[in-house]
């Protein structure tokens, strides 16, 4: 049983099924007992906890809503729910979680040849394995579609040259699936650890997602093997792809990161006193918590119903555009409220909320920027693109 209370207000657990009841339990003691006694002191030293990564293969958190390969293949609301407890954790953990199965397992999945599967997938699912993701650029972030990272076939292999910047696990990857131009087409390569003329360096100075890891890669005359293009990806779609299977993630997530914001929020104003009463007595103080549980009410049903449609085969990207937009936004003001409430203790890692208030400015920015996705939207609704 997990100590961390049942933020529900609506009964929204009523409408799970047992086993996704049960996905969601196990990945919720997880979070109890592995993520949160070790979490504060990652994000002081800014270290990724690398001991969760088995542990988090071992209980099939990894690429678990993908069939075979040693995937666990639940479905996608129980796999939404293993990223909401992780993010109630840290969301360098979900991120962790959601590089590795959306944005690596995924593609390899989705494009691959059948031995490239069965050399990655099982070792990636079992956490033997790490991977990132390569696609965000210095000069191309919002605009990937204009890289300039460039694969040219020589013979039995390809040679890259380009930059990548912002990657998560960049440096601890056994794999990377780096996104680049061959024949003016945007196509997916597998880059193993140690190929020539490929490098990784961290980025330092991060206040936000300390406990992840975040790097830059470098392909110079980096020579890979013809055999590691991954066949079937074609253009800027493939990768694009996986990243609405990793925001469909992260809309789950933020409101892990929301629901432990505000139990910390509303404990600590039942037992905070300021003039002789608890400060939870203040109608101002009311408003703030009562604000807090409606957008995380709101979110989880709107999680619920993207699942269901996602499991039904009936999901638009745009769809996941809404729930990763309204989502993350409700769960920064949500973040930022709960460090309100929490005076200058909120400032302080003792209290977890302005690590989650500093990690998800990471996640409003990441996966499609804030205003992105509003454009996105906006162009679906309008059928006027305002986004190039
Ligand atoms: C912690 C972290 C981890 C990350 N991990 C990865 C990873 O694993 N792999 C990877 O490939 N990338 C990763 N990224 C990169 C991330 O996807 C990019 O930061 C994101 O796409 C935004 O790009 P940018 O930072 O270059 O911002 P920009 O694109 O330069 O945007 C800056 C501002 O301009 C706005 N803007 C841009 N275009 C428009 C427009 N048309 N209309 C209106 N406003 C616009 C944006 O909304 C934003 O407010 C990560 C980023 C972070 C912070």
């Amino acid at each position: 049983m997990s100590a961390f209370p049942v933020v529900d207000y609506y009964e929204v657990e009523g409408l799970l099924s047992e086993e996704e009841r049960m996905t969601r339990d196990v990945a919720r003691v997880f979070t109890d007992e592995q993520i949160l006694p070790v979490i504060t002191q990652h994000f002081r030293e800014g270290s990724f906890p690398r001991g969760l990564i088995r542990k988090m293969g071992e209980l099939g958190f990894l690429g678990a809503n993908l069939q075979g390969y040693g995937c666990a293949g639940i479905n996608n609301v129980a796999y939404g729910l293993i990223m909401q407890e992780l993010e109630r954790g840290d969301s360098g953990v979900r991120s962790f979680a959601s590089v590795q199965g959306s944005l690596v397992m995924y593609p390899i999945h989705a494009f691959g040849s059948e031995a490239q599967n069965e050399r990655w997938l099982p070792r990636l699912a079992a956490g033997e394995a790490i991977g990132c993701f390569g696609l965000t650029e210095p000069d191309f972030g919002s605009d990937p579609g204009g890289m300039a990272t460039k694969a040219v076939r020589k013979g039995a292999e390809f040679v890259l040259n380009g930059t990548k910047l912002w990657i998560t696990n960049g440096s601890i990857a056994d794999i990377a699936v780096v996104w680049a131009k061959l024949d003016g087409v945007v196509r997916g390569f597998l880059v193993e650890r140690g190929a020539a003329g490929f490098s990784a360096r961290d980025i330092h100075g991060k206040h936000s997602m300390r406990a992840s890891v975040t790097s830059e890669l470098s392909f110079q005359d980096c020579r890979i093997p013809a055999d590691n293009l991954l066949p079937k990806t074609d253009g800027l779609r493939s990768p694009l792809s996986c990243l609405n299977q990793a925001r469909y993630g992260i809309a789950w997530g933020a409101v892990g990161a929301a629901m432990a914001c505000y139990q910390a929020a509303l404990d600590y104003s039942r037992q905070r006193v300021q003039f002789g009463k608890p400060i939870a007595s203040f109608q101002l103080v009311q408003q703030k918590l009562v604000h807090m549980l409606t957008e995380i009410t709101k979110a989880q049903l709107l999680c619920l119903q993207l699942g269901r449609l996602k499991d039904a085969g009936r999901l638009r990207h745009t769809h996941v555009s809404l729930a990763k937009r309204n989502n993350v936004a409700a769960a920064l003001e949500i973040a930022r409220l709960a460090r309100d409430i929490h005076g200058a203790n909120g400032i302080v890692d003792e209290y977890p909320v302005i690590r989650h208030m500093l990690n998800l400015e990471s996640v409003f920015t990441y996966e499609g920027t804030h205003d992105v996705h509003t454009l996105i939207l906006g162009r679906d609704i309008t059928g006027i693109s305002a986004l190039e």
